[in-house]
């Protein structure tokens, strides 16, 4: 298997991205995205892929082309949107040889109309043509903050499962082999990324008893990746809804509960 490569993440805009889309989940979730994304999500639902639905959903809230422009427009010193674009540009590692504008020689407090505003147009051009990479980048980025909290992921599932109960009779006139008869999605297999994923997430121990399943000193430590919102719940097989349970904990949860946790090892404790 390939190994994961290591890489730029732009964590500091990828903060404030997960913070725009948790503030408007919790205070008014709409389901426009469902609608706007409604054939992808529905195919990451039915197995574990690498853009999942909540991709879709902080996709919703990452806009870097509307972004400077709302800067370019409301802003005075265009100089700011310059060192703006640089910043993103080296958060998302984007090569490019973009001429500098010489401040230092300018007399125009604002570059309205002077040499660099010529030049910083060209960081501006250079942002809108590069956007969708941009944009692409910055969602995987902000999916590494969100994919650690559990508590969120499971609210997050519990409104898709809402959503597909909702809309399951359509569901059913398209997608009929994915699904059990009135009860959901079919259990898909996992890929090994993905157990490889949850299992450092939730690292390597069971997310409900804590026992640690890492085998290193209990060869016993079977581990099971749960499904936090289960199928039977109208939950659904997206590479967001999982969870490493211990062969106890995931057979007394079995198809019945929603239950995690915002258990997690700190850096340090505070003690
Ligand atoms: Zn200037
Ligand atoms: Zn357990």
């Amino acid at each position: 298997m390939a190994k994961v490569k290591h890489e730029n993440l732009a964590l500091t805009s990828a903060v404030s991205i997960a913070s725009l889309a948790t503030y408007n989940f919790y205070e008014g979730f709409n389901g426009n995205f469902l609608v706007e994304y409604e054939e992808e999500i529905i195919e990451a639902l039915i197995k574990p892929k690498k853009t999942t639905a909540l991709h879709y959903f902080l996709a919703c809230f990452t806009d870097i082309g509307q972004e400077v422009d709302d800067m370019v427009e409301n802003i005075d010193d265009i100089g700011d949107v310059y060192y703006y674009i640089k910043r993103i540009l080296l958060e998302v590692n984007i090569d490019h040889n973009l001429p500098e504008p010489n401040f230092e020689e300018c007399t125009d407090r604002y570059h309205e109309d002077c040499e660099c505003r010529e030049v910083i147009e060209k960081w501006i051009d250079f942002l809108n043509e590069k956007q969708d990479e941009i944009n692409e980048l910055l969602v995987h980025s902000s999916f590494q903050i969100l994919f650690l909290d559990r508590k969120f992921l499971h609210d997050f599932h519990v409104e898709l499962a809402e959503w597909v109960e909702y809309s399951y009779e359509s569901l059913k006139g398209n997608y009929e082999k994915y699904l059990v008869g009135n009860k959901g999605f079919k259990r898909a297999a996992f890929p090994v990324w993905l157990k490889n994923a949850v299992y450092h997430r939730d690292k390597g121990c069971c997310v409900i008893c804590r026992s640690d399943l890492s085998k290193i000193v209990n060869i016993n430590g079977t581990h099971h990746i749960d499904h936090i919102v289960p199928l039977r719940k109208y939950g659904n097989n997206d590479s967001s809804n999982f969870q490493l349970l211990c062969e106890t904990c995931n057979t007394s949860k079995g198809n019945r509960t929603t239950e995690t946790n915002s258990i997690n090892v700190p850096f340090w404790n505070m003690d």
